[in-house]
């Protein structure tokens, strides 16, 4: 029988767990397969890993992995999928806002073998604030413009894949993950499902604008160096635009003498280009930064305790 691996990411979950355990065992019952349930307690500071041991102790498809400190979604992923033993492998947030009802379909599909990865996305934004939603919108039309890796959008973490898909996901190591680009990167043929936005079943968003914009910066470092060449392209412009003052200058005080003035357009001109070249700066600044982690090479996640550290 096949097994089925089901990686949930946790942190401060404490509020939806017990929903999302009963939904997920009740959910299991209905698919002909074995599972396994991963949950990752990404650093918690509520009671989540309370009640992951709670679980692991009265049924033996529970697993969890303790992480020493919050390390951010994309780890807590990327334990999972390393820990997955089962032939397929899911990954779901804890929230219910990833049906776990549509595992029966996505395993279907996947049974077929005609696909590597049923993956699912959003249908509308609704529910979202306008700001955000614009934000999102305009961040894949630029990333989609700069990468051929195509990067979907609305697409939510929540898919199911198969064991070649999540070998090949093990294989990129790099410690900027944006598993939204990775996913699609890896390659391999993916069933799209779409579904309306589900609202959180219980507790609070770990998102707030920042992250969100900090995560969208990640994503475009992580999948273009576009923003490079473009930088470059700006520094070409303004030397054809230079050396085009520079000749109308010259030309202009053969003809006319050289009366001092043009101070405020001498300090515009200073302001513009110096705020173009830190800009441009900047670019080169977050690509170096993104280096000196990957150089650096620390380890994308730390182990504090699982399932195996527990007498049953
Ligand atoms: N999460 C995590 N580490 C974090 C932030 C979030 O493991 O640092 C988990 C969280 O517990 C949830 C999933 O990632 O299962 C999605 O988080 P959330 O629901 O807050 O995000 P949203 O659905 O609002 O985008
Ligand atoms: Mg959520």
């Amino acid at each position: 029988m096949n097994k089925i691996s089901i990686i949930v990411p946790c942190y401060n979950e404490e509020d939806v767990l017990k929903i999302f355990y009963n939904k997920i065992t009740e959910v299991s019952k209905t698919i002909d397969a074995d599972f396994e349930y991963i949950f990752v307690d990404d650093g918690s500071k509520d009671k989540t890993l309370e009640i992951l041991k709670e679980y692991s102790k009265k049924d033996n498809r529970v697993r969890f992995i303790s992480f020493s400190r919050n390390f951010g979604k994309e780890s807590a992923m990327y334990a999972g999928l390393k820990e997955a033993t089962g032939d397929y492998v899911a990954i779901m947030d804890a929230d219910l806002q990833d049906p776990p009802d549509l595992l029966k379909e996505m395993y279907e599909t996947l049974l077929t073998k005609e696909f590597d990865c049923v993956a699912t996305k959003r249908k509308t934004r609704k529910g979202e604030p306008i700001l955000r939603s614009f934000f999102s919108r305009m961040f894949y039309s630029i990333i989609n413009k700069m990468t051929s890796t195509e990067i979907v959008n609305g697409a939510r973490d929540y898919r199911l894949m198969s064991r070649k898909m999540v070998d090949s996901i093990l294989e990129v190591t790099e410690y900027n993950r944006f598993s939204k680009g990775i996913f699609s990167w890896v390659g391999f043929k993916t069933k799209w499902i779409a579904y309306d936005n589900i609202e959180r079943a219980a507790g609070k968003t770990k998102w707030n604008f920042w992250k969100l914009f900090k995560y969208s910066i990640e994503g475009i470092t992580a999948f273009t160096t576009t923003p490079l060449v473009m930088s470059a392209v700006i520094g070409i412009i303004f030397c054809i635009i230079a050396f085009i003052m520079i000749l109308f200058v010259i030309f202009k005080t053969l003809i006319y003498g050289d009366p001092v003035s043009g101070w405020p357009s001498t300090i515009c001109i200073i302001l513009f280009v110096s705020g173009i070249q830190l800009f441009c700066l900047g670019i080169m600044g977050e690509y170096l930064a993104k280096e000196y982690m990957e150089v650096k090479n620390r380890p994308i996640y730390i182990v504090k305790e699982t399932e195996k550290d527990i007498e049953k």
